[in-house]
């Protein structure tokens, strides 16, 4: 009822477990300094920009103030450079790997009101429900069994039906299911989350029932904007329980988490600056910074005004240049773009910063089963932009010289937070993950592709494991030995 309602929403949230990370009474997000960091500057000169640009090469995260050199820079040649040097540090931390998942939307109930989202209260148009298990299982099985994802991010509205255990219920139920392939069988073996920010103890929860990454967007960073576009009467008008979502869930053992700002609201410059020191913050607190960063743009949304004319609107040429610069400023960190984005534009951002990508991506409730790949507005939060199936997107990478990795090793290996960040600093984690992202590409051509993207992939496994023989000679003969039992039906085996 909507007392209940009401009274769910009294509860959510605990003052105490924001304060408790508050300095002095102050928070984290250092308007004064963002404001004076942007302030009109001359550009960096070739030395000074090569100077940074060495920082990021050596994967150490950037000064607020280099970054903020870096926004200043206008120069061809030096924009150039600068993208040049991002692909250098994405190559240097994650090669020639692009990781891939799918959404999964289990629920579009929203007490919330955000002004851009198709799924806002106000918003009657939209057909409102939420997935039984039965349904989760459908939807698993096309993304599983016929397209032959192994990753999800599950993504929920802020809903009392849609509260912490139902949240459990719907990631157990996605790990208990395998279905038949050609040669093997299918089955999710990485859930990553995008819900509101919760409570210690509901982390806590999610981390028993084995979560991947823990993704909460801050929207905008600027607090007037945030409380614009978030209206005060709402849950998610409340800045500060957002902005330390990821305090609670480092505390509650959460430690990947992934950052993002929802790009139109507010000056671009200014949420590049905020996302590194939210970055900064995490690695200054926790030693670990954000697994992964997020950097939507507002696209077009069922009966929702604002998204189709949003304030600052952020063009092509600057999106691709706040996404080398985000490479460069955090280069350790996973970067996400997804299909909201073109085909064209999300294949350039992976090949200078970007590391993981969805495809086949349908973001209706129960879309997977129930729609195929036609989009229908009137059941998605907003409209994609690239509808390529995974197949396709495969086969185009592969053309590019670039392995699709279905790897789910991490988390289930220990290897999360820190133990990851580490690595990836220096250059171990890579050594894992090209062993494993060869073997799940093999699983994943064996069951799943069509002719023409096992012709191209093939050309790409043999070029992997000619060099896994070369530079790595102690690990290739037990990986050559898993490789041939993944070849022979095997499936899940991993590093
Ligand atoms: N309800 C939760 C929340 O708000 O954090 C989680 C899911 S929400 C469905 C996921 C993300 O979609 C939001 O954080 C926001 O950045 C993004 N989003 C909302 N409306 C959008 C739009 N019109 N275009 C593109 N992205 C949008
Ligand atoms: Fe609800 Fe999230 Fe959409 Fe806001 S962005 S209306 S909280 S689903």
């Amino acid at each position: 009822t909507a007392n209940n309602v009401k009274n769910w929403i009294a509860d959510r949230i605990r003052p105490e477990e924001i304060e408790k990370y508050l300095d002095n009474g102050k928070d984290f997000m250092d308007h004064d300094l963002i404001e004076s960091c942007l302030e009109p500057k001359p550009a960096p000169d070739k030395a000074q920009l090569q100077d940074i640009l060495d920082k990021s090469l050596s994967v150490t995260t950037l000064l607020p103030q280099e970054t903020a050199a870096l926004l200043r820079v206008e120069d061809p040649d030096h924009l150039a450079l600068m993208q040049e040097t991002a692909l250098e540090v994405k190559k240097k931390v994650y090669d020639n790997r692009i990781v891939t998942f799918a959404p999964l939307y289990m629920s579009d109930l929203c007490v919330n009101n955000c002004l851009y989202c198709g799924f806002r209260t106000d918003n009657k148009n939209m057909t409102r429900r939420r997935l039984s298990m039965d349904e989760v299982a459908k939807e698993v099985e096309v993304l599983a069994g016929q397209i032959g994802h192994k990753r999800l991010i599950v993504v929920y509205g802020e809903h009392p039906k849609s509260g912490v255990d139902y949240i459990a219920d719907t990631i157990s139920t996605v790990y208990g299911l395998k279905f038949p392939t050609r040669k093997g069988y299918g089955s999710i073996r990485r859930v990553n989350v995008n819900a509101a920010p919760l409570q210690i103890d509901e982390l806590r929860k999610l981390r028993e029932v084995g979560i991947g990454t823990f993704q909460v967007f801050q929207e905008t960073y600027h607090r007037p904007t945030y409380e614009y576009v978030h209206p005060k009467n709402t849950l998610k008008g409340n800045y500060l329980w957002r902005l330390y979502c990821m305090h609670r869930a480092m505390e509650a053992g959460v430690d990947d988490v992934g950052i993002g700002v929802l790009f139109g609201l507010y000056e671009w410059k200014y949420e590049v600056m905020a996302l590194l020191l939210h970055s900064r913050e995490l690695e200054a607190k926790f030693g670990i910074g954000p697994h992964t960063i997020s950097f939507p743009r507002i696209e077009p949304a069922e009966n929702t005004p604002y998204a189709s004319k949003p304030k600052r609107k952020v063009d092509d040429a600057d999106f691709l240049k706040l996404v080398s610069i985000l490479r460069l400023s955090v280069p350790h960190t996973g970067m996400i773009v997804t299909c909201r984005e073109g085909a064209k534009l999300k294949d350039k951002c992976l090949e200078i910063g970007c590391t993981q990508t969805d495809s086949s991506s349908q973001i209706g409730i129960g879309g997977y089963s129930e729609l195929g790949n036609v989009q229908e507005s009137k059941r998605q939060q907003f409209m994609l932009g690239d509808t390529r199936s995974l197949d396709e997107m495969i086969h185009d990478l592969a053309k590019k010289g670039c392995i699709t990795s279905f790897c789910t090793a991490g988390y289930r290996c220990g290897r999360t937070g820190k133990c990851i960040m580490d690595m990836l600093r220096s250059g171990h984690e890579g050594k894992f993950c090209k062993l494993n992202a060869v073997i799940t590409y093999r699983e994943w051509l064996d069951d799943f592709a069509s002719e023409e993207t096992l012709r191209a992939g093939e050309k790409v496994i043999q070029e992997e494991i000619q060099q896994i023989k070369e530079t790595m000679p102690k690990a290739y003969p037990q990986f050559i030995e898993n490789y041939n039992r993944t070849v022979n039906g095997e499936r899940d085996i991993y590093f």
